[in-house]
């Protein structure tokens, strides 16, 4: 077999091995999301051994795969397990459920009955915008990762003066009785919602936005 047969019988068997994976994108890269845990991707080595001797991991398999120059290659970024990866239900972008680091916050959304938005959707979308704010509108159980402080402005959103935060061996500024001060103030066509400023596992300091409808 020659190389681009090689790439065409793993690119196959990627996909045969379907009910285990899902093959979505992330960065402009084939991103394989594997459901079934080790056991699956030893399986797709194997089975790709048999094709071509040389490979060792899955990261080749896909490489091979999606003919991938080999010098973009960094490392493990392109398939991940169910558990941590799950993908955009609308652009089937790979989005990473684990925070990358302390101070990560989230970029998607979960909606129910149709599955992960990731922040690129919400936010290019005025429909699917207007709806995540919606489900942030006068709710303390939900706050927003995904539009920063210019594109709330954009929005009709307006900062509220004053910062709250919640420290996990001190103060918390508990979001209930904070949105319950805010439906006092503000009449009942303003919407009201919570801003995540910053995170890290001890400590979360937010704010209140408001938008006053016309
Ligand atoms: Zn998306």
């Amino acid at each position: 077999m020659n190389d681009k047969q090689i790439g065409e019988a793993l690119h196959s068997l990627l996909t045969e091995h379907y009910d285990y994976l899902d093959v979505v994108e992330y960065e402009e890269h084939p991103f394989i999301i594997v459901l079934d845990g080790w056991r699956c991707v030893e399986k797709i080595v194997e089975q790709a051994k048999q094709i071509d001797p040389e490979i060792s991991d899955l990261e080749d398999v896909i490489l091979r795969a999606y003919d991938i120059d080999i010098t973009l290659k960094f490392s493990s970024c392109y398939w991940g397990f169910g558990d941590e990866w799950t993908y955009c239900e609308d652009c089937r972008q790979a989005i990473c459920l684990s925070p990358a680091h302390a101070f990560d916050v989230p970029d998607y959304w979960f909606i129910d009955g149709h599955g992960y938005a990731c922040g690129d959707c919400i936010r290019d979308d005025e429909d699917v915008s207007e709806e995540y704010l919606a489900m942030l509108n006068r709710n303390h159980r939900n706050a927003n990762t995904i539009f920063d402080e210019d594109q709330l402005g954009k929005l009709g959103f307006k900062r509220v003066d004053g910062d709250y935060y919640c420290r996990m061996f001190s103060h918390c500024d508990c979001p209930e009785a904070v949105l319950h001060e805010a439906k006092k103030e503000y009449s009942k066509e303003t919407d009201i919602i919570f801003n995540i400023d910053s995170m890290n596992p001890f400590e979360v300091d937010y704010s209140l936005f408001v938008r006053v409808k016309a």
